[in-house]
């Protein structure tokens, strides 16, 4: 059993599966590498001069990576309540179950509809139907968020990025029952 279960590794679920793993809980991605920043050239994300979206997904992915998130390269296709949390069935990679999980699904909504997340029309161009979460990223769906594209935010690399790890870190404060930071402190100089 996964602690969280994120689909999608765009910058919104990428940046989820680093906190999530990097905060010690036990992390799975599902991707099927079909998001829009795919097609992205990116001169606006803070701390970056310029990259290639296909650069940005990787880095993400291998830091999620990094810090233990197991990261499958498949699509999701179901996901089912449970006693405790969900089951996830995947194309290929069989079914797996997590207490809580995080859509980072871009522009598509299907499968948290599916599962009963309540949707409401988008605010941003060209962005029709979104998931209906509150300011944490909660659904109406008890452990079910969602985060970037898919819950309604701005559509800039640097917003999905952060409300991916706004959202995680609610989670994770959630499963620890006190609020969680991650603050690295520099190391000193040799
Ligand atoms: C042509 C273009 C240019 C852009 N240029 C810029 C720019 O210059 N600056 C900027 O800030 N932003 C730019 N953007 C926008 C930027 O790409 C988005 O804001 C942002 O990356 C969206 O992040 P996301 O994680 O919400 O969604 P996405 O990046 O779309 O990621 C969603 C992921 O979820 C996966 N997924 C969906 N459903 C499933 C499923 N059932 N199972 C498994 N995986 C699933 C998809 O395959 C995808 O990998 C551009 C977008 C486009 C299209």
């Amino acid at each position: 059993m996964f602690d969280i279960a994120i689909i999608g590794a765009g910058p919104a679920g990428a940046s989820a599966a680093l906190f999530a793993a990097k905060a010690g809980k036990k992390t799975v991605v599902i991707d099927s590498d079909k998001g829009m920043t795919k097609r992205a050239w990116v001169e606006n994300h803070y701390g970056v001069t310029e990259i290639s979206g296909p650069d940005l997904i990787e880095t993400g992915k291998s830091q999620a990576k990094k810090f233990g998130a197991e990261v499958l390269e498949d699509a999701a296709t179901n996901v089912e309540k449970t006693e405790g949390g969900f089951k996830i069935e995947t194309e290929n990679k069989g079914t797996l179950e997590a207490k809580h999980v995080i859509f980072a699904t871009g522009i598509s909504v299907d499968l948290a509809e599916k599962l009963g997340v309540n949707t409401k029309p988008g605010t941003e161009p060209r962005i029709k139907t979104v998931l209906d979460a509150n300011a944490d990223g909660r659904t109406n769906v008890a452990g079910a968020w969602a985060a970037g594209t898919c819950a309604g935010v701005s559509v800039h690399t640097i917003i999905t990025a952060g409300d991916g790890a706004k959202v995680a870190i609610n989670v994770i404060s959630e499963l620890n029952g006190e609020r969680y930071v991650d603050h690295d402190v520099l190391k000193p100089k040799e």
